[in-house]
This record gives structure tokens, C-alpha cells and sequence, in this order.
């Protein structure tokens, strides 16, 4: 190497390590000014990490205006958008969906709408289904290829099921209750009195649609009727009334029975099913709980049918964090049910992407990407985290630099080992704790 290429390196070394400390001063300061020049001049050959992003670096504010076409509503909505913090970097693939922004398809009882891989690119290993039964209103018995996880938000639900060794089973489910219908097991959903029931279904393959599921009305309209008549030991003419196009949804005219009359309606020789196909997730203590929330765990643990399915319930109080971590075996599908809050997402580049997230919306992390979820808000934030996993697992930046040798962290880091000393400890999950 010249003499002379040496030195410009060296200038640019120092430029840099110049631009790191203006950066860092600019956003201790929290607002918006000006780069040194240094600290401009510091992009280029040799330093793909720069040019910095974020307002903060921007010295003509006329460049963050928004002149052109814009939606002033839908452009407020997603703060996080229009003005990322100046940490993110380099975006990555949308990770944000909301089920307040895709149709709904309405029928007599009911009405649901979906957010699956059509929709929402990332989502591989989940569906999202969001469904109203009115009191009445009957999900049509069906199946599907797909097992059925679900949370009911509001209201009262019915539920049937029969087992794969012919073992029936009916309950009623309240908000805050799951359910779980591994793959094939055929089922039925009915709202009850007095306001029916609204929930979220979760589907553990991002291509399942709640549009496309086999409907028992669809299989006996097409099987020829003497078929019929030999599969179920009855006449012919004992179909000759069969709807011939499927309901899906409908409104049923009778009042629901009372649970204990459908039991013995349904009873089997075969028995009931050894293990419920649901939890009462609300009603359980948590499994973590500090000053600032709590978090709530139902897998194959406690919640013994739901083999694909892990989630969690997690409350975080105003003011506080679900503290940074990822998970090791499956890809997260959180479900934002109250309250606000902002999730960014890291991932190797770097890259950083954060979204705000209010009732109704959906967040999807990678297996293994970083991520932290804020309260936001002045109330309680409450969000639902699901995963095709079998268990729940998770991995937490401070337990991880608490439980590892201290001077290589504060080498590292440049900390000081007294401040490592005071990261929390024993996995707290809700912070401060
Ligand atoms: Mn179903
Ligand atoms: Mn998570």
C-alpha cells in the first residue's frame, strides 16, 4: 500500500469514529439537527454503513415533507412508517397486517375475514382469521387439512368436535378461553345468547384459508343419492330436501340447547376424548409476572392437544417493555387485541424495522430475529404471541449478557462490568421488573 492510501484511510478512520460520537451525541439529544460535516464527509469507500438513515440525519427539513398524494388517516395510523427511528436501517419485509384493513365476507349469522400468505408474503407458518358469530349463528360443521388454534375475544362460543377414535366432545368458551382442533378433526362454532361471540382463529400453515375448508352441506350434495342411502342405512328419498349449495355461515332458528342436553346428544361408546380440546388460558396464573405485566404460556406443557400450536397471553402495563428477545424454534404470530404498541425487528445487515401495532393487528418475526415489543399507550397493552411450535421458547438479550463471562461483555460493549452487573436476571420476560 502508497503512503498516500494509508493516510487517506486513516482520515477516513477518524472521520468515522468522529461521525459515530456526533451520532450518538445527536440521539442522546432526542431531537432533530445536524451532522458535522466530518460526519457527511465520513460515507463512502470502504464504509457501507453509511449513509446514516433517519430524519435525524436529514440538514434540509424540506426533504421530510410529504408533498405528493397521501391519505391523511391511513398515513397517521402508522407513525412508525412515516417517521422510523433513526436506529432502523435498511427495511426489510413488511412484518406488519392488520385485519382492520381487509373485507370481510358477510352471511346471514356472521361474517369473518383472513390474512393468510396471500396476503401477507411472510406469514409461511400462520393464517389469520378473524370471525363474528351473532347469538345463532352457526359455523357450518367442517374440516380441514389444517389444525385450528383460536382465542375468543368476546362473547360465547359453542364448540363440537369429534375425535379420531370417535370420541365427541362439546363446551362452551368465553373470552380469554383457547381452543385447539388438530389437523382433519371435523368441528362446528356456534354464538350464543346474549350477544353471540367474536374470536381469532389461527391456522398452522400460512396458505389455509377459512374460505376454502370442506363443508359437510358441499360432500353430501355431491355424492350421488343412492350412495347417500347405502352410507347412512336410510331411503333415498330422506335427501330430497338437502340444501345443494354449501352454508358456511348461516342463522340457525332454534335456541341453542343446554350444554348438558347436546352431551347426551353426542355421547359415544368410544367415550370422551382423554385430554380437552380446550383451555381456559384467561382463568390460569401466570406463568411470568413482574410489576410491569405478565405473561401467560398454553403448549403441549398444559395445553396437552395442541401439539402445533404454542402461545402466550402477555399484558404489559404503561411504561412497560416485553424485553428484547427472539425465539429459537419457530416464527412469532402476534395478535394485538388491546391497547398500543411499537415492535421493531433486527436482523442481520444490519437491519432494523420498526411498526406500531393498535387492536386488531398483526406482527410476524422470523425464527430467531430480535425483537422487543413497547407499551405505547396509557393502558394496559394486552397481545396474544403464537407460533408452530410444539412449546413455547424464547432467548433474552439481558439473561444472555448477565450469564456471560463479564469482561467480554464490557469489552464488547464498552460498558462498564457495574452496569452489566445490574441487567435483570432470571428471565423476567415484562420489564422493568
Ligand atoms: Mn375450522
Ligand atoms: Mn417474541
Amino acid at each position: 500500500m502508497k503512503p498516500t492510501q494509508k493516510q487517506s484511510l486513516v482520515e477516513i478512520m477518524r472521520s468515522l469514529m468522529r461521525a459515530s460520537l456526533s451520532r450518538r451525541t445527536v440521539l442522546a439529544a432526542g431531537g432533530l439537527a445536524t451532522l458535522t460535516a466530518a460526519a457527511r464527509a465520513a460515507g463512502g469507500f470502504g464504509n457501507p454503513d453509511l449513509p446514516a438513515e433517519g430524519a435525524v440525519n436529514v440538514t434540509n427539513p424540506k426533504a421530510l415533507t410529504d408533498p405528493g398524494p397521501q391519505d391523511p388517516g391511513l398515513a397517521s395510523f402508522e407513525s412508525a412508517f412515516l417517521n422510523p427511528p433513526a436506529t432502523d436501517v435498511n427495511g426489510m419485509p413488511q412484518f406488519w397486517a392488520s385485519f382492520n384493513l381487509v373485507p370481510k365476507r358477510i352471511q346471514d349469522g356472521g361474517w369473518a375475514r383472513q390474512i393468510t400468505r396471500d396476503d401477507f408474503h411472510i406469514s409461511t407458518t400462520i393464517a389469520g382469521v378473524n370471525m363474528r358469530l351473532g347469538p345463532g349463528g352457526v359455523r357450518e360443521l367442517h374440516w380441514h387439512q389444517q389444525a385450528e388454534w383460536s382465542v375468543v375475544t368476546y362473547g360465547n362460543c359453542r364448540i363440537t368436535i369429534l375425535d379420531q377414535e370417535g370420541r365427541p366432545q362439546v363446551a362452551d368458551v368465553k373470552e380469554g378461553d383457547l381452543w385447539y382442533f388438530p389437523a382433519g378433526l371435523p368441528h362446528s362454532l356456534q354464538g350464543l345468547d346474549p350477544d353471540g361471540t367474536e374470536f381469532v382463529l389461527a391456522f398452522d400453515n400460512g396458505e389455509s384459508s377459512e374460505f376454502n375448508t370442506l363443508l359437510v352441506t358441499d360432500w353430501i350434495a355431491h355424492t350421488p343419492p343412492d350412495v347417500l342411502a347405502k352410507n347412512f342405512g336410510v331411503p333415498v328419498e330422506a335427501f330430497k330436501n338437502i340444501p345443494l349449495h354449501n352454508k358456511w355461515i348461516y342463522q340457525s332458528n332454534q335456541p341453542a340447547p343446554s350444554l348438558e342436553t347436546v352431551e347426551a346428544q353426542m355421547a359415544a361408546a368410544a367415550g370422551n376424548p382423554p385430554h380437552p380440546f380446550v383451555f381456559r388460558l384467561g382463568e390460569m396464573s401466570p406463568s411470568h409476572e413482574t410489576k410491569s405485566g405478565t405473561v401467560r404460556i398454553a403448549d403441549s406443557s398444559n395445553f396437552l392437544v395442541s401439539k402445533t400450536i404454542a402461545s402466550t397471553q402477555v399484558v404489559v402495563k404503561p411504561g412497560g417493555l416485553r424485553e428484547m428477545h427472539w425465539h429459537p424454534n419457530a416464527d412469532e404470530w402476534a395478535y394485538f387485541l388491546k391497547g398500543t404498541a411499537r415492535m421493531t425487528v433486527f436482523n442481520t445487515g444490519p437491519a432494523a424495522m420498526t411498526a406500531d401495532f393498535h387492536p386488531g393487528d398483526i406482527g410476524y418475526v422470523k425464527k430467531g430475529l430480535g425483537h422487543y415489543i413497547e407499551n405505547t399507550g396509557n393502558t394496559d397493552l394486552v397481545f396474544m404471541e403464537v407460533f408452530r411450535a410444539e412449546r413455547f421458547e424464547e432467548v433474552l438479550l439481558a439473561d444472555w449478557l448477565a450469564h456471560s463471562p463479564v469482561g467480554m461483555v464490557a469489552e464488547t460493549l464498552n460498558l462498564d462490568p457495574s452496569i452489566i452487573a445490574q441487567f435483570p436476571k432470571n428471565r423476567p420476560d415484562i420489564v422493568p421488573a
